[in-house]
């Protein structure tokens, strides 16, 4: 699944192909997403892109009269092409350009989503349940302290909560969790200011050198068969159930948690 640092690295991959560009066509193929493709959209023709933002995981293309949110799903890949490079398998959607370009969206499982926000419509609102950016300085000292407050839910099912900060997904968590030496099963609300700050900075660390790792794949989001593909190279903890920590050689242990694998070293990690 894509998290955080794959979108952003997509944005920053998208960004100088698109940025000032006016679009020439819209092209749906299959607008059953995860919620239909609006028939608003055909409405950006001879429209241009003014910027390309991210939120969470959504990228959101701004244009005159609104934003168009793309969130990539389960499964969702988006590419810049040639705007005559032949229609593959799972290429729901197309923006044309007056460069010739086109952004494709691929996305097999259709989870992903093509959404538009009017300019009158309260975009905030569409958004305002989510809790802050995590490369932002709204996420800093303190912030997960008081957040966590009286909560008993683990700690690792508390970072996965959008509400609580964005963009923390499974992966991210699990590493995050192993390099605080925080147990995944810990109440959050019994963790000190101290250990949440150490963690917050962590997961600044975390998803900036993933983002950092991506960038060298950026030439992917211009070719017609690119996969960008995941960027944290040296997991510590995810996928190694069963294997030894690198760090003390104590066997990995895997719990479920919110459906969701955790796995941790017992040694290295305490409540
Ligand atoms: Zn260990």
């Amino acid at each position: 699944m894509p998290e955080l640092p794959e979108v952003e690295v997509c944005r920053l991959g998208i960004t100088p192909h698109i940025i000032n560009q006016t679009v020439t066509a819209v092209i749906v193929r299959n607008g059953k997403l995860r919620w239909p493709i609006p028939d608003a959209v055909n409405l950006l023709v001879e429209q241009q892109v003014l910027a390309i933002n991210r939120r969470s995981k959504y990228l959101m293309l701004r244009f005159d009269t609104g934003t168009l949110l793309l969130h990539l799903g389960m499964s969702g890949t988006i590419r810049i092409i040639d705007a005559d490079t032949p229609v593959a398998k799972h290429d729901h959607f197309d923006l044309v350009f007056t460069n010739k370009k086109a952004l494709r969206l691929n996305d097999p499982r259709r989870f992903g989503a093509v959404l538009w926000l009017a300019e009158h419509q309260d975009e905030q609102g569409f958004l305002a349940k989510l809790g802050p950016e995590p490369l932002s300085d709204d996420f800093s000292h303190g912030y997960l302290f008081a957040k966590a407050k009286k909560r008993t839910v683990p700690i690792k099912t508390f970072l996965m909560n959008n509400q609580v900060v964005v963009g923390v997904g499974n992966i991210y968590a699990n590493e995050a969790l192993f390099k605080a030496g925080i147990l995944p099963t810990t109440k959050a609300g019994s963790l000190s200011k101290k250990r949440f700050d150490q963690l917050t900075d962590i997961i600044k660390q975390v998803l900036a050198a993933a983002i950092e790792q991506g960038g060298t794949t950026l030439k992917d989001f211009t070719q017609p068969d690119g996969r960008p593909g995941y960027f944290v190279q040296e997991l510590m903890v995810y996928g190694r159930a069963g294997q030894k920590c690198l760090v003390c050689t104590t066997e990995l242990e895997e719990i479920r948690q919110g459906g969701r694998s955790s796995v941790f070293c017992s040694q290295c990690q305490k409540t």
